[in-house]
């Protein structure tokens, strides 16, 4: 498919790529193409369903410490599309944790509407000539538009530079190469009443591993039927990332169960190859303004929902002050 008089092109339609896009189209007038590999939106605010069983398997809430950020989620707050999840818990430091309603995906739908989303379209290239970038996505269809927003996590960012034989200047390249992740390993478990977890329904293991956290989708008003969301520690997720289900699942289940007060009735995998940024660095998008390039995300500003986002809304800024 051959996509004409597009501005910018924009890859990842995860809260960074969303937000941006939103920016781009409805506060600088500009003619936007999103593309992204998954059938859904939402990138790491993910959720499964399974029946009447659902499951918030990436982000579990987000908290808001900047102006601009807490604009969207009043007005999310004023859409009913989010809740309060919870702020005061003795083991934790007091901030406000909301949650999209009913998932976490909630969020994404809502920002995509009235966007031009190309779902199932992942980009395999970006190559550059004349001054346009041509996006070539794993099915054959290309892209075209002079400028281009990468959201994917910097290391997947980079195979679609590498790809298109795209040369960046040396300490833009060793910056971005810096940028590394760390993985998570998740169980999805459907149990035959509720969990027994605390209110408001969460545990956070502060060692870690070989979990971090359990979550109630039931609790959380996420689930019909009881559903809890176990995330495994990152060394734990290094460890066991290409073994197979039924020996990494059945360990974190097993971690998990003396906190249980159900019986389980069915589990499930997932893998995040890129689910935490470990790089520290202060910048809050990265752009090459000749090349037309610019990349956002959570591996710029901070490592989690509302870094993402302010990521993706700075680079919009930038590229409009571009045009
Ligand atoms: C298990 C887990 C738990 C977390 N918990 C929390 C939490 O409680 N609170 C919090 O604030 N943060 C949390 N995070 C982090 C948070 O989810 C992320 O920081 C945030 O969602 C990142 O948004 P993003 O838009 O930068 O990237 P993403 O959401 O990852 O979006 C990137 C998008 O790019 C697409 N993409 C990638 N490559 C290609 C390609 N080649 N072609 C087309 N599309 C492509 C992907 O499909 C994806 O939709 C968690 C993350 C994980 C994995």
């Amino acid at each position: 498919m051959n996509s004409e008089k597009i501005d910018v092109l924009v890859i990842g339609a995860g809260i960074a790529g969303l937000l941006a896009a939103h920016e781009l189209t409805n506060q600088h007038g500009l003619r936007v193409a999103i593309l992204d590999k998954s059938r859904g939106v939402g990138g790491r605010m993910a959720t499964r369903r399974d029946g009447e069983a659902a499951y918030d398997h990436g982000a579990q809430f987000f908290t808001v410490r900047n102006p601009r950020f807490k604009q969207w989620v009043d007005r999310w707050l004023e859409q009913g599309l989010i809740k309060l999840w919870f702020d005061q818990l003795a083991d934790e430091a007091p901030l406000m944790r909301y949650a999209a309603m009913p998932s976490m995906t909630a969020i994404a739908k809502q920002l995509a509407v009235g966007l031009e989303l190309h779902r199932e379209s992942q980009v395999v290239s970006a190559q550059r000539a004349d001054g346009e970038w041509t996006l070539v996505t794993k099915s054959g269809a290309t892209y075209q538009a002079p400028k281009l927003l990468i959201n994917a996590p910097v290391p997947q960012a980079m195979e679609i530079i590498d790809a298109g034989g795209i040369q960046l200047a040396t300490a833009d390249e060793q910056f971005l190469r810096s940028i590394h992740y760390a993985k998570c390993i998740v169980a999805m478990v459907e149990l035959n009443r509720p969990s027994g977890l605390p209110a408001p329904g969460r545990i956070k293991f502060d060692d870690q591993e070989p979990i971090s956290w359990m979550g109630d989708n039931q609790q959380k008003g996420v689930s019909m039927r009881p559903a809890i969301t176990i995330h495994s520690g990152p060394a734990f997720a290094e460890k066991y990332f290409d073994a197979p289900d039924d020996v990494r699942l059945p360990l974190l289940v097993a971690a998990a169960k003396p906190w249980l007060k159900a019986e389980i009735l069915s589990v499930k995998g997932h893998r995040w190859k890129f689910a935490h940024r470990l790089t520290e660095h202060d910048r809050d998008f990265f752009g090459d303004p000749p090349l037309g390039l610019w990349m956002a995300g959570d591996s710029f500003n901070a490592p989690r929902v509302e870094g993402a986002a302010m990521s993706g809304l700075l680079a919009a800024d930038a590229i409009a002050a571009t045009i």
